[in-house]
């Protein structure tokens, strides 16, 4: 039997979702719906992957589903699962993929079993390339862990981690996309400094990121390792990495990610 997929909150996430869902051929369009309270997220949903759309229908979507993300903001989730905890099914998996959102916290919040797992994911599953990490509760079992990962699968990569590490996968995940933007702009300001066309500044940067981080996840070599290997005697590469480690940039960099951790410490 087909697994029917819901998400309540039709925004970027739940769009990346589902189009992993569908491109990796989990389900059909008609075994995935999404609720949402307005109606164009819905229709450009409906008209983008053909898939099944609730207007204000939380209750609705939330009664057929095998799988159930809650893809709102943090803060819409009490709200969310007030509407939704009495037509969840036991054996239905919900998904939460909301910063600072815990297990224990949301099973409170529905008051009866549930199957429960929350999953951080980052903006690039809207390019099927997230990196997501999750966590289960104890009523998850090994099928629905089967299940869950495929899901995850669909838009990038997923590992398990313990719940006490969300905080730290916040810092380096779920935030870095950002800080990996500041660093391919910095490289193609300068490369613009130097004459480059702009547009062009940001390819040579940008794939060069993508290069780069391809080389540490294919090759399994030390970074530090790959770093070195770029670098000959007297060259222009060790020019530029001494010049970075004179201004700071690991520990710049390893401030910063310990700012974020904390900050989301606070938040949880
Ligand atoms: P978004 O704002 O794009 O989408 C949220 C959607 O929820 C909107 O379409 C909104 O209309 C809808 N909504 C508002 N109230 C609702 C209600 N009562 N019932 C149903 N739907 C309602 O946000 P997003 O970027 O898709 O983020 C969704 C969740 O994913 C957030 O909790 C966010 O923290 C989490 N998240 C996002 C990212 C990211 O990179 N975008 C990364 C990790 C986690």
């Amino acid at each position: 039997m087909s697994t029917n997929y819901a998400f309540i909150g039709a925004g970027n996430m739940a769009k990346a979702m589902i189009g992993g869902i569908l491109s990796s051929g989990l389900a059909a369009p008609d075994c995935v719906t999404a609720s949402n309270p307005s109606a164009p997220k819905l229709d450009a949903l409906k008209e983008e992957f053909g898939i099944r759309t609730i207007q204000q229908g939380n209750a609705k979507a939330a009664a057929q589903a095998d799988v159930l993300v809650l893809s709102v903001k943090p803060y819409l989730y009490e709200t969310v699962i007030a509407e939704i905890r009495d037509v969840v099914k036991p054996e239905t998996i919900v998904v939460m993929i909301a910063a600072g959102q815990t297990l224990s916290a949301n099973e409170t919040r529905f008051g009866k079993p549930v199957k429960l797992v929350r999953v951080m994911p980052n903006t690039p599953a809207l390019v099927g390339e997230a990196m997501s990490a999750v966590c289960f509760n104890a009523n998850i079992t090994p099928e629905d862990r089967t299940i869950v990962m495929a899901m995850l699968n669909s838009f990038g990569k997923a590992e398990e981690v313990p719940e006490k590490l969300m905080d730290a996968v916040t810092g380096v995940s779920g935030s870095s996309p950002a800080y990996v933007y500041m660093f391919i702009e910095a490289m193609a300001d300068a490369a613009v400094l130097h004459g480059m066309p702009r547009k062009q500044a940001y390819t040579f940067a940008a794939q060069s990121v993508l290069g780069s981080a391809k080389m540490v996840l294919e090759t399994g070599m030390h970074p530090g390792e790959l770093k070195d290997n770029v670098c000959s005697p007297g060259g222009t590469t060790i020019e530029a990495v001494a010049s970075l480690e004179a201004s700071g940039l690991r520990s710049a960099v390893i401030d910063a990610i310990d700012t974020c951790v904390k900050k989301s410490q606070e938040m949880s």
